[in-house]
């Protein structure tokens, strides 16, 4: 189980996971042309990403546990 947490008004969202098989979305991060380091949840057997969830204009933190 891993739920996001936002560090400044302490929002939690619970697990996000992928429509088509079902799992949980991993963390990952890329980077964009311009280099800026972007957090996303992408699903392990590709069937794509989405970028992490943000609040109060910041990425939220994830927790696994
Ligand atoms: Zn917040
Ligand atoms: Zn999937």
């Amino acid at each position: 189980m891993a739920v996001y947490l936002c560090e400044v008004c302490g929002m939690s969202l619970g697990d996000i996971t992928c429509g088509t098989c079902g799992k949980t979305l991993e963390h990952d991060v890329i980077v964009t042309d311009e280099g800026e380091e972007i957090s996303v949840s992408k699903c392990s057997e590709g069937h794509g990403m989405i970028k992490s969830p943000m609040c109060c204009g910041q990425d939220m933190k994830r927790i696994d546990d």
